[in-house]
């Protein structure tokens, strides 16, 4: 008996809980009326997207089981965005960087700006300086030199954002890791924070084409990380820059732009005239030497601005 009583002033709690919880989410969820314009942007530019394919061996989603997340489920349970006191995303370059690597940096900003509709800026390099040997691995004689992500992200990256910061990703031409049980990550994201290494993508002083894949590699996961610091997460339904990735011929396998549930993620999230944004990415594509990703973004204009 005892035990039951227990149970009903468990479930009595739990109640109490849910019935509190549904009351919270009711003072911050939109109305469907405020969403309506948005899900009809995302009608527009459905038939532009293709499903994500079944995974290949050692895909991404062949190794990790993830949910995906709608546009509705960002809205109503998860996400971080831009507000006037807090709207600039940084890009912190970490270390020295060649010529090359330095135009690369001023043009990933670029990207994220126009991108994510809100100012992105650049900050002076900070010095990389003494690595504490449990934030280091490997040695630059056997090129498997690596540095640890999250001490990269709360020792160096943190103490230097400023306040009016939404997001700010550093940038850093070491190979990283994450921690126990990965070999490395091109970038990773915690909270409003990132951090992100040029050190996989090939080589940026070959040829126009080697330059292009480069440049376009950096942009991928400089893109994909800042959606994380918006809290989207990994996207499933769809080809997708927000896809999750496992190695290098998988990233160059997704697409630079988002599907239109993470689209419609940016669209409210961060208050960007959508038309108008498609056709400055396509320009800067299309400058970039990226002519896939310049060609979507063109149709993308055009279907939003052509009703
Ligand atoms: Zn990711
Ligand atoms: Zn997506």
């Amino acid at each position: 008996m005892r035990k039951r009583l227990r149970l009903i002033a468990l479930s009595g709690f739990l109640t109490t809980i849910t019935v509190a919880a549904v009351l919270i989410r009711s003072l911050f969820v939109e109305q469907p009326e405020d969403l309506a314009e948005f899900q009809q942007a995302m009608q527009l530019i459905h038939p532009l997207h293709e499903k994500k394919k079944p995974p290949e061996r050692g895909d991404w989603l062949a190794k990790y089981g993830e949910p995906g997340q709608t546009f509705q489920d960002f809205v109503d349970f998860g996400h971080n965005v831009p507000t006037p006191e807090r709207q600039t995303i940084y890009v912190l370059p970490l270390g020295e960087f060649t010529p090359a690597q330095d135009r690369l940096i001023d043009k990933t900003t670029e990207l994220l700006g126009l991108f994510y509709g809100v100012p992105a800026k650049r900050l002076p390099n900070a010095p990389l300086g003494e690595i504490p040997a449990d934030a280091h691995r490997g040695s630059a004689e056997n090129d498997d030199e690596q540095l640890l992500g999250p001490y990269l992200i709360n020792d160096v990256i943190a103490p230097r954002i400023p306040r009016d910061a939404f997001a700010a990703i550093g940038l850093t031409t070491f190979d990283l890791w994450p921690g126990e049980g990965f070999n490395f990550v091109f970038g990773l994201a915690e909270g409003g924070r990132a951090v992100w290494s040029l050190h996989r993508y090939g080589n940026l002083d070959g040829d126009e084409r080697e330059q292009a894949r480069f440049r376009e590699r950096v942009f991928k996961v400089a893109v994909h990380e800042t959606g994380h610091m918006l809290a989207i997460p990994h996207c499933t339904p769809y080809e997708c820059r927000m896809n999750g990735v496992n190695g290098i011929d998988e990233l160059d396998r997704q697409p630079l732009w988002f599907c239109p549930e993470c689209e419609a993620k940016i669209w409210w999230a961060c208050r960007v005239n959508r038309g108008d944004r498609y056709q400055k990415l396509a320009d800067f594509a299309e400058q970039q030497g990226l002519s896939e990703a310049a060609a979507f973004w063109q149709r993308s204009a055009k279907v939003l601005t052509s009703r």
